[in-house]
């Protein structure tokens, strides 16, 4: 039996689908949000940093999802050189991301959300979406809704079914979190490159208090020999600066990143957002912030959608605005930076190991919109253009 439903399923209840859901919500569109975990918040795939733009953009109080607060970064190079950046101020949160992904359904329930946990979507034709429990298949249910949200991260079941295009690239991540030792510097995060660390990315430490610590990496398989567990518990053991943790394991976290947004990311009925559509920072791996940013986008066109007024192609159109030309130049800075040898590596940390670079990074440093200090430190530097790609090309011409 197929249930007519006179609104918007949002499937995945994760930080894009709950800020998708409760944005609906307000608008007054009947809201269904399909989760197939019997909770939200777990497992937890993520190091937890997120911008001091990310909170504001959450439109949460600030309370205790946030674990720690960060001022700057240690970044070290294969050969152990390293150089420092920092602000006085906070630059960035440390959140226990289960919480705050809990706080965000919390507040999407609030707005009039209805929250189904257990219940996966099997299967979307763009009519028809098919519902079933988890565990036994034998529950299943039809619903015929206005509009389906993909919001079902990485493995995206809704865009498989319709056969929307993947994202370009899917790194691998593995991460351990330790406690024991006291942290030198615990309002810093330390970053690990080199293709023997962690090929086609990097490797990083993440202090959540004093003495407790996310150390993790993620790796391109494409790049990469081996698993990335095997790479990060070399990394622990043979790095000076973590093999004197003999700490206490907490916790395994073991997830995918998906980087190059696809070229399509709607359907007649179909709208994708956040993992789901690819769309993560490739320089960084974040998705929370441009998650939540494209949430609220896709709700916007929704409800102009419902009201005869667009397509909902318009989403597309609007969310590019926002982010698509960041996430583009972070895709070119990714495959130039993440494929750069050990060598050429060593050579750009002591290149950008100068009292004038050093300050060009602090002046114009962004998480969520790294184009803008690359921009910068070529502008400071124009020979340092070979490090950091062809997107350069292209914008050389207007701001150089
Ligand atoms: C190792 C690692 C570290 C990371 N670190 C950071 C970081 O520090 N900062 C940052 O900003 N980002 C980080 N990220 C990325 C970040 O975790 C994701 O970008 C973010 O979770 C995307 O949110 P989302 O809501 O799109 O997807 P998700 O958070 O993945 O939520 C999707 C939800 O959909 C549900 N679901 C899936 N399929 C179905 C289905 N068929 N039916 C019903 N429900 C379904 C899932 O259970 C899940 O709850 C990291 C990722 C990894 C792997």
């Amino acid at each position: 039996m197929e249930h007519e439903f006179d609104g918007a399923v949002v499937v995945g209840a994760g930080p894009s689908g709950a800020k998708t859901a409760e944005k609906l919500s307000e608008n007054n569109i009947k809201t269904l949000v399909i989760e197939e975990d019997n909770s939200v918040g777990n497992p937890v795939q993520c190091a937890g940093i997120v911008s001091t733009r990310t909170i504001e953009e959450s439109e949460l109080k600030k309370d205790n999802y946030i674990q720690n607060r960060v001022r700057g970064a240690k970044i070290h190079s294969p050969n152990g050189e390293s150089i420092e950046i920092s602000r006085p101020e906070t630059q960035a949160y440390i959140i226990d991301r289960s919480q705050f992904d809990r706080k965000l359904i919390e507040s999407a329930v609030q707005s009039g959300a209805n929250l189904k946990l257990g219940w996966r979507a099997v299967n979307w034709n763009g009519k028809t979406l098919e519902i079933s429990t988890p565990k036994n298949n034998t529950k299943t249910k039809k619903i015929k809704p206005k509009v389906v949200v993909g919001a079902d991260g990485v493995k995206s079941t809704i865009r498989r079914s319709i056969n929307l295009p993947r994202p370009q690239k899917y790194l691998s991540g593995a991460q351990l979190t330790i406690t024991g030792t006291e942290i030198e510097k615990p309002d810093f995060v330390e970053i690990f490159l080199g293709q023997k660390t962690a090929p086609g990315f990097f490797a990083w430490s993440i202090p959540t208090d004093r003495k407790t610590t996310r150390i993790g990496l993620c790796i391109d398989p494409e790049m990469a020999k081996k698993p990335a567990t095997e790479y990060l518990k070399n990394l622990i053991k043979n790095h000076p600066k973590l093999k004197k943790h003999k700490d206490k394991e907490l916790e395994w976290n073991y997830g995918a990143i998906p980087i190059g947004y696809p070229s399509k990311l709607y359907d007649k009925k179909t709208l994708l957002v956040g993992d789901a559509a690819g769309q993560v920072k490739p320089t960084t791996g974040g998705g929370v912030y441009t998650g939540m940013v494209c949430g609220k986008t896709a709700a916007k066109t929704i409800n102009r959608y419902l009201d005869g007024e667009t397509q909902l192609k318009e989403y597309d159109t609007n969310w590019r605005k926002k982010l698509g030309r960041e996430l583009k130049i972070g895709m070119s800075l990714h495959k130039t930076l993440c494929s750069l040898s050990d060598k050429e590596l060593d050579k750009l940390i002591k290149k950008l190991d100068n009292p004038k670079l050093i300050k060009t990074i602090e002046n114009y440093g962004d998480m969520d919109y790294p184009s803008k200090v690359a921009i910068e430190i070529l502008k400071t530097k124009p020979s340092l253009i070979k490090y950091f790609g062809v997107f350069t090309t292209k914008l050389l011409g207007d701001l150089l």
